[in-house]
């Protein structure tokens, strides 16, 4: 019997998402730090939206009590 896998990955709402915003003075995402699996980059620099490598994503949710502005969220996918 095959069973489907189910998968949940940390995602950003790149609406809400702003270093601006969450830290003004440095630009720094502090989803960054939080995340021990290094999931999670600016690849772009400071002052600009990090990106989440989903697919090696652990699901501990650290980086999303991290935001400040609520930005990154469970996604789940069947
Ligand atoms: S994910 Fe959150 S902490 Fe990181 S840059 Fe965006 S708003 Fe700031
Ligand atoms: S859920 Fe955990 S492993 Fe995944 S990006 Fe967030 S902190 Fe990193």
């Amino acid at each position: 019997m095959f069973v489907q896998s189910k998968k949940s990955f940390a995602s950003v709402n790149y609406t809400i998402c702003n270093p601006k915003t969450c830290n003004p003075g440095e630009g720094r995402c502090a989803a960054v730090p939080a995340c021990t699996h290094k999931v999670i980059k600016q690849i772009d620099g400071v002052f600009e939206q990090p990106m989440i490598f989903q697919d090696m994503c652990m699901g501990c949710w650290d980086c999303i009590e991290a935001c400040p502005l609520d930005a990154v969220f469970a996604k789940h996918v069947t």
